[in-house]
């Protein structure tokens, strides 16, 4: 059995949809680092103190941390990872509009990358586990059993995004799918590119695409993967 399998890829490559399916298959924890990043991005905006200030100032960001964590419960089921600030499940804030579009900047990082791994590493330690993010098997765990990278092309990731949205693909409104298309392209070129933790393919991983495959297809790759 494994003790660690990490996916990794970019925005909207199928990686928690598949992620989860595995976790709950074989009844393991699953760790979305995302929700790590957006939760950190949440509490930023939260303050009083802009998040430029944070940014600029390493001491007053690692503070911050250290004392916002202390009342942080990270609970990982095989349904997925679950935040609770003084008690209270923080679930939904973390997919607002204003989290999205500063979770690359705060993401980018170098303290709360080393902040969050160390937390991330403790969660590993424990007992087996499925994780999901950008840099699961190329840094947080890059001594995993098994690491996967899923990929997919820039249009259909974007057709997943509004559906993900919307609860379906509005082709007819080619605004709003243009909007999402170039948002998607612009979070990649930040993932990607940035000097501190780029989106890379881990070493020994498997890649798939995903463009043409359903999840239950992506799954059975994976599976065959594990035996
Ligand atoms: O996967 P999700 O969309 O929830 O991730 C949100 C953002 O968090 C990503 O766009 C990326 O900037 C950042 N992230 C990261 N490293 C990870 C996971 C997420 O930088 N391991």
């Amino acid at each position: 059995k494994f003790k660690i399998i990490t996916i990794d890829g970019p925005a909207s490559s199928g990686k928690t949809t598949v992620a989860k399916m595995i976790a709950q298959k074989f009844k393991v924890p699953l760790l979305e680092s995302g929700a790590l990043y957006r939760f950190v991005t949440y509490l930023l905006i939260k303050s009083e103190k802009s998040i430029q200030t944070y940014m600029e100032n390493e001491d007053l960001l690692i503070n911050f941390l250290k004392e916002a964590f202390q009342k942080v419960k990270i609970e990982l089921t095989s349904e997925g990872t679950f935040i609770y600030w003084n008690g209270k499940l923080i679930k939904d804030e973390l997919r607002k509009e204003e989290v999205e579009n500063m979770v690359s900047q705060v993401s980018a990082n170098k303290k709360v990358r080393e902040f969050l791994t160390e937390i991330m590493r403790k969660l590993g330690k424990e007992d087996s586990l499925i994780t999901e993010g950008r840099d699961m098997g190329s840094f947080v765990f890059p001594y995993a059993d098994i690491k996967i990278f899923l990929t997919a092309n820039e249009e259909i990731r974007a057709q997943r995004r509004l559906k993900e949205k919307m609860g379906k693909v509005i082709y007819k409104d080619k605004n709003l799918y243009e909007k999402v298309f170039n948002n998607i392209k612009f979070r990649d070129k930040l993932d990607s590119q940035r000097e501190v933790a780029p989106l890379i393919i881990p070493e020994g991983a498997y890649i798939i695409d995903t463009s043409n495959l359903t999840p239950e297809e992506v799954l059975n790759e994976i599976l065959k993967i594990i035996k």
